[in-house]
């Protein structure tokens, strides 16, 4: 499933972006990164100012639930495909990656380890 999610921006890339395939490893590298902490810091500002407002019990950026939901879905969405791009950058197979990371902490917790 992720695979497929990975080509098809492969394909999304060479479409919209045909420029990329002429920057450097290096640089690409940097941009990818940047843009992927940039990413986790507009989700990480969603949640701030939601719980912001609570602590000063302010009025002001009133957002119901759904829209708080839609808002946090957004921005995780934006870190994934920063995370699939990154990949394929790489030529990571993200699936295979992620379960081969979910066995270790299989083991880690069943170790009782949080490390
Ligand atoms: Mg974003």
């Amino acid at each position: 499933m992720v695979k497929k999610i990975q080509e098809f921006h492969l394909n999304f890339n060479k479409e919209f972006f045909p420029k990329w395939k002429g920057v450097s490893y290096d640089e690409k590298l940097l941009y990818l990164s940047i843009a992927l902490a940039g990413e986790v810091g507009e989700l990480s500002n969603v949640v701030k100012k939601r719980h912001r407002k609570k602590i000063h019990e302010l009025k002001a950026d009133d957002i119901n639930e759904e829209e708080y939901k839609k808002k946090i879905t957004e921005e995780l969405v934006d870190v994934f495909v920063y995370t699939v791009l990154f990949s394929n950058e790489l030529g990571i197979d993200l699936e295979k990656e992620f379960y081969k990371k979910m066995e270790k902490n299989k083991i880690k917790f069943k170790n009782g380890s949080t490390k």
